[in-house]
């Protein structure tokens, strides 16, 4: 008998989700993790991340209090508070994830582990072996960092580094306009840097549905966010304290001068040093290759999480690691749906989708129809004074079934879940907008974008043709 049904190694969203699961589905659990729980998420991702975004949106909204009748003459804003309050909020999460952990009898091993051989785990520094029916591999990604770049943690950063900067740069240059990027640009031109943001394809967000992300274009520009599209760096000298990026903008070459440059440009797999390769287990560029039930090609491993490449999000890895416990403890979830699952920018205006965008579903062949509602003429949003963004979804026009949801506006990020509920359970327009919404909610754009997609919006008048377009 193993002294563990299940090791997991990596105590982030994935590993701590799955440990929780795995202790209630009667598993004898334990967790292993070399730094603190709560992985890149808690400490160095999403939480952190968003204690500092509420921060500058006080901010952007101190900025604008005349609007509101409010004076505000000699406006101090000070980012080392924020930073300490973001810190704050990470201990009292990872405490959270501490006591949840032991509430539910998951053994939690400090110390880095390897793969021995599929049953056992080995921890360093101690030594010890721990032996397991199973083990699943939630060791997460690394800052993706772009050939000829040298991260030297002072005027070339990442993420990392840039979550304990304790004083805005006048300058920063950022090179990726995905969420990542886009979230330190919002936050720092909040705190009055000049932001120039470099992105390879054409528009920033460039996975996001292009009208969502002219809009947001649109947007960051009015804070006085610089950005350059269709931009590659060439290369990247530090000289005189300051980072001097050449980039080449279609036949164009320009030189782009900053205090600091943050690279964003993804994540890589943290694969290396698992054993995993010494096993057998199958990688692709790192990444840890699996099943729909997170199995890997060698009996009785998993992976979940970053480390998979599927699709890098927190709440994407908490839902792998549900599904491989399940699977270990007999039943037989559903398979991760990961086109479904939500995805968000936690700039204002906040994005977030989910499903396919119009250019998807048309690429993949379906009858498209699609509703769009803008928050112009949703009564909450004009109260709020949020009135920049729109729901669209996008439906099959012979079934009414919802294919696809792009919010861009206020709280976008929560509206979303509505919109993914929408997906997961296959319902079509015409259910959605038979559910009553109360009023004034921002919800109700997403109830009139589903009526628009079946031309009978009532809060905006259109063209029939164009409330709905086929
Ligand atoms: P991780 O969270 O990376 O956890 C892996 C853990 O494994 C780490 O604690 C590590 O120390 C440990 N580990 C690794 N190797 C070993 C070993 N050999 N032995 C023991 N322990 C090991 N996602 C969202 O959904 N929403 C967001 O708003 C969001 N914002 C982000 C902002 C930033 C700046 C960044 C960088 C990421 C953000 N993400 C966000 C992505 C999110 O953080 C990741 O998708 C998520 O953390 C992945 O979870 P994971 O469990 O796979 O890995």
């Amino acid at each position: 008998m193993a002294e563990y049904d299940v090791v997991i190694i990596g105590g982030g969203p994935g590993g701590y989700v799955a440990a929780i699961r795995a202790a209630q589905l009667g598993l004898k659990t334990a967790v292993v993790e070399k730094d603190r729980l709560g992985g890149t998420c808690l400490n160095w991702g999403c939480i952190p991340t968003k204690a500092l975004l509420f921060n500058a949106e006080l901010v952007h909204l101190f900025r604008r209090a005349q609007e509101f009748g409010i004076t505000c003459d000699n406006l101090q804003v000070d980012l080392a508070p924020a930073v300490d309050r973001s810190r704050q909020v990470v201990d009292r999460m990872v405490s959270g994830v501490e006591f949840l952990l032991q509430k539910n009898k998951v053994a939690v091993v400090s110390g880095s582990g390897t793969l021995k051989s599929r049953n056992e785990v080995v921890i360093e520094p101690s030594g010890d072996v721990l032996d397991a029916a199973h083990v699943v591999i939630a060791s997460g990604g690394v800052p993706r960092t772009l050939p000829g770049i040298e991260i030297d943690g002072r005027t070339v950063i990442t993420s990392r580094e840039a979550l304990e900067l304790r004083e805005p740069p006048a300058s920063i240059a950022i090179i990726g306009g995905g969420p990542i990027g886009v979230e330190f640009a919002y936050l720092y031109a909040g705190y009055g840097s000049q932001v120039t943001v470099i992105e390879m394809l054409d528009h920033l967000l460039p996975q996001e549905d292009q009208e969502v992300s002219r809009m947001l274009e649109r947007a960051l520009k009015q804070q006085g966010i610089a950005f350059l599209t269709k931009a590659t760096v060439r290369e990247l000298r530090v000289s005189g304290g300051k980072a001097h990026i050449a980039v080449a903008v279609g036949d164009r070459e320009q030189e782009v001068e900053a205090d600091k440059a943050l690279v964003a440009a993804g994540t890589a797999a943290n694969s290396a040093g698992l054993g995993l390769e010494e096993l057998g287990v199958a990688l692709d560029r790192g990444f840890v290759q699996i099943d729909d039930r997170l199995k890997t090609n060698v009996e009785g491993v998993y992976a979940i999480g970053d480390v998979t490449g599927k699709l890098m999000l927190a709440h994407v890895a908490s839902e792998q690691g549900v599904i491989a416990v399940e699977g270990i403890a007999g039943n037989a979830p559903p398979a991760p749906d990961y086109l479904k699952m939500p995805r968000c920018t936690y700039c204002q205006p906040q994005v977030a989708s989910c499903g396919l965008t119009e250019a998807q579903a048309r690429e993949r062949g379906y009858q498209v129809r699609v509703g769009r509602f803008p928050f112009r003429a949703n009564g909450k949003a004009m109260a709020s004074a949020a009135t920049d963004g729109f729901a669209k979804v996008v439906i099959d026009a012979d079934s009414g079934e919802m294919l696809g949801w792009n919010i861009i506006g206020a709280e976008a990020t929560a509206l979303i879940a509505e919109a993914a509920l929408s997906l997961a359970t296959e319902s079509t327009a015409a259910d959605l907008s038979r559910t009553v919404h109360a009023h004034p909610t921002l919800s109700e754009a997403l109830k009139e974008a589903a009526l628009a997609a079946q031309g009978r919006s009532i809060h905006f008048w259109s063209e029939p043709s164009r409330g709905a377009t086929a």
